[in-house]
Formats: structure tokens, sequence, C-alpha cells
């Protein structure tokens, strides 16, 4: 277990594509500034897809601009395809993401790609940027979606996540991270698949997990991972984004209740979690009829609590 945890806020893409009323640019800026000045030090600002697609996410171009300008923080965005990695790089976006669904199925039906299409399109962008100056380049992280379960297809198998991590890896991207996209995850689960991926591509490849709470095991595989050794944690201030299969579960992790559990056991995020909560606040009144989730906010700190 490492001793400090960055926890990558991903509300503002995850969350807000998954609900249907359109945050105002100017509240969107506000949360970046209110939540860097609470200590978070990488967020997800985006996503460089078609306004027609998400018009939630629409002014991603200026949001990811407008965060470049916080020192010290990771602007992260998501990208589908060569076309987004262009548009986030020259955004100045310093961490890309794509994601790459190990279902064929769940592939063909959100992207309308076949492995083969996606993988072409990941080699096409290790190439872009192997064109860029080093200060130009962005972190190029795939991201493997689907990796615990499909709601298409049902189980994936893990050998198939894992020689997709290795070959990914070999056409040269940064990163690969695994993504519980379904909420199918279980701690044993993501174990067998963060261990089996650093035994083929090292530990270095991989270093951040994304997981939602669908079925409220959001915490339980957090703590597995980072006792596995995983130093990135993605998740969403109020769970904002819920989930649509499960009514009265967040998407994600709720951030504040990951502050809590990590601040608790003594591993630093960062974050002040008093600022966090008045954060949420500000969010909440900027969403008015979007449910928040979250135990900590409900429950309050604990009479003596201290951050680590
Ligand atoms: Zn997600």
């Amino acid at each position: 277990m490492t001793a400090s945890i960055l926890i990558s806020e991903v509300g503002l893409r995850d969350g807000l594509q998954n609900i249907s009323e359109t945050m105002a640019t100017a509240d969107k800026k506000t949360w970046i500034a209110a939540q860097y000045a609470a200590g978070c030090r990488e967020m997800e600002v985006g996503s460089f897809v078609p306004a027609r697609l998400l018009p939630q996410l629409a002014d991603t171009a200026e949001i990811t601009r407008y965060a470049a300008t916080l020192p010290g923080l990771c602007v992260a965005v998501l990208a589908p395809n060569l076309r987004g990695l262009r548009d986030a790089v020259e955004n100045g976006a310093h961490k890309v993401t794509l994601p790459f669904s190990m279902s064929e199925t769940h592939s063909l039906r959100n992207l309308n790609r076949t492995h083969a299409q996606v993988l072409e399109e990941i080699g096409a962008c290790v190439s872009y940027l192997a064109t860029l100056p080093k200060a130009r380049r962005s972190m190029f992280e795939v991201s493997l979606s689907t990796a615990f379960g499909c709601t298409l297809e049902g189980p994936v198998a893990e050998a198939r996540v894992l020689a997709f991590a290795e070959q990914l890896v070999g056409l040269g991207v940064d990163e690969v991270s695994l993504s519980d996209t379904t909420g199918y995850g279980n701690p044993a689960q993501l174990k067998r698949l963060v261990t089996g991926i650093w035994e083929r591509c090292g530990p270095e490849k991989l270093t951040g997990v994304h997981l939602h709470n669908t079925r409220g095991q959001g915490l339980a595989n957090a703590l597995m991972a980072i006792e596995l050794g995983i130093t990135t944690l993605d998740s969403s201030l109020g769970g904002i984004g819920g989930c649509p299969f499960a009514p009265g579960a967040s998407g994600n992790i709720v951030t504040e209740d990951l502050v809590f559990l990590l601040e608790s056991m003594g591993l630093r995020t960062g974050i002040d979690l008093a600022a966090l909560l008045a954060v949420r606040e500000q969010v909440k009144a900027a969403l008015p009829g979007v449910e928040l989730f979250g135990f900590t906010a409900a429950a309050g700190l604990p009479l003596g609590y201290q951050a680590a």
C-alpha cells in the first residue's frame, strides 16, 4: 500500500454525461476551481465527442483550456478516436483516455467498431503522438472498459483482458487502466486482473482503476486495488450520474466517501474533506433536481475526525 493516493475526479465527465440536465459552462468552471482549491489534483473534465452525441459535454474544449490554467492540476479527458485525441492535445489536455471495450458486442453497439478497428485507431493515435514534441504530448491511456463483465455479453474472459493489455502496451500506449463500466466487479476478480496485467506488462503500465458502485462493491474493490499498490482511483463528487440500472446506487464511487475511507486509514489524498463537502453543496445548487449520493455527506464527519 502506498502512503498517498491520487483521486481522479470524473464527475464532470462520467457524472455529467449520465444526467439529462446540462450544467452551465460557468458552473463547471466554478466546480473545477473549488475542487482544485480543496486539494484535488486530477480531474477528467470532459469528452471530445461530437456535441450531438453528448450535448452535456459540448463545451469540453473550453473547459479543458480553463482547467489547464490551474497550476499542478492534471487535466484528463476522454477521446474515442484519433480526431478526439487531436482536439484534446490542441486544447492542452495532459492525459487522454481512449475507452476500448473488452466486449466486442459492446464496442460495436457504442463505437460501431470491431476490436480490430479500435486497435487500428489506437495505433494511429500512438503514431500521431510520436510526431509531437515531448512538451506537447499528452499521456495516452487506454481504458479496458467492461473488463469485469458486460451487460450485453455477460462474463468477459479474463484471459482476453490480459491479452489485450499486453497487445496495447506492445502498440506503445503509455498505460492501460481497468474499468468496471458495468459494476459487475468483485475484489478477487480485481486482484486477478491487476496482478495478471502487472505480470505481463509491468506495474508501471497499470496504475489506475475506474470503478462503479452499481452493486455497492465500489469501495470494497477500491480497497483491494490500493492494497495491491494501485495509486490512482477514479471517483465522482456526489456519485453524480447515478446508475440507470440500479436506482438508488451511485454510478462511480462517491469522492467524499472515498476521501473519508483513505484519509481515515492514514492514506493521504491531499483533499480537504470539509472543503470537498462545501464543493458538493455548490454543485448541488447548480444542478437542482439531480440526485446526489454518498454516506459521508449525509452522516457528517465523525467527532474528532483527523485527516492523514
Ligand atoms: Zn464510468
